[in-house]
């Protein structure tokens, strides 16, 4: 009878100390998360895990990663990494900047802090006598969803991802990028605007705002796209400056697979 009594005090003190540890671990594991939610994780050397998670299979097998935190500054997105199909920046704005047409359209939009970063790249432009006007920044899943349809209805699915992107894989969605032109308008989003004096001050300036060239020439395994002097994308200025005095793509930054491979 004793040894059974003596048993089973034995019994409810393991239970004990066992739910008391469990409890501290679970307590500490909160914490962590709590943390994480309150300072998401800025990638810097190899943030492919943080970035991505979900693989994500679209039309006639082409292969994606669903980006999972969207709204991080360095998000990368490409034609492997897909934004989520409901995200939609939430502090999007017009930059005053002047733009090849003067309707108040949705292409003129960026996220907030890239909206005054482009003002400021637009104002030391023109102080240094170069003229720039913006083409295209923002463009919603809709509109991008929308266009895909148009150029798969005229040219088959194929064709059409050569030329257009896939809706979700354009940095265009992020509301951080912008293609921009000289002030006379001509080759506005064209190879021509290689070689301007605008297209030289962008390569040497954009990254004292926080802007790279994404796309720059002889990259293309990398990012995915030819030559696009035009396309500025908005990743802040330490890595813009990191990235254009290496002469590196934001996908050799973060260090993760080439497009192309
Ligand atoms: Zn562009």
């Amino acid at each position: 009878m004793l040894k059974i009594r003596s048993m089973l005090l034995w019994l409810f003190v393991l239970s004990f100390l066992l739910a008391v540890s469990t409890g501290c671990v679970w307590k500490n594991h909160v914490a962590e998360n709590d943390k994480k939610l309150a300072n998401p994780p800025v990638p810097v050397n190899n943030p492919s895990s943080d970035l991505v998670k979900k693989a994500d299979r679209g039309q006639k097998g082409v292969s994606f990663q669903v980006v999972t935190n969207p709204e991080i500054i360095p998000v990368l997105v490409n034609k492997r990494n897909k934004l989520p199909k409901s995200y939609q920046p939430l502090d999007l704005i017009f930059p005053d900047i002047p733009f090849t047409f003067k309707e108040k359209l949705e292409k003129r939009k960026m996220r907030t802090k890239a909206a005054s970063a482009i003002e400021e790249l637009f104002a030391a432009a023109k102080q240094q006598n170069v003229t720039l006007l913006g083409v295209s920044a923002y463009r919603s899943h809709a509109t991008q969803e929308n266009l895909f349809k148009y150029y798969v209805n005229l040219d088959g699915y194929e064709a059409a991802r050569t030329y257009s992107a896939i809706p979700g894989t354009s940095e265009h969605e992020t509301g951080l990028a912008i293609d921009v032109t000289g002030g006379n308008g001509k080759c506005a989003a064209e190879a021509c605007f290689e070689g301007t004096p605008e297209a030289s001050w962008l390569q040497d300036h954009a990254a004292e705002y926080g802007f790279i060239i994404r796309y720059p020439k002889g990259k293309d395994t990398i990012t995915g796209y030819k030559y696009e002097p035009w396309h500025l994308r908005y990743v802040g200025k330490a890595i813009a400056q990191d990235i254009m005095s290496r002469s590196i793509t934001l996908e050799e930054y973060l260090d993760v697979t080439p497009v192309n491979k």
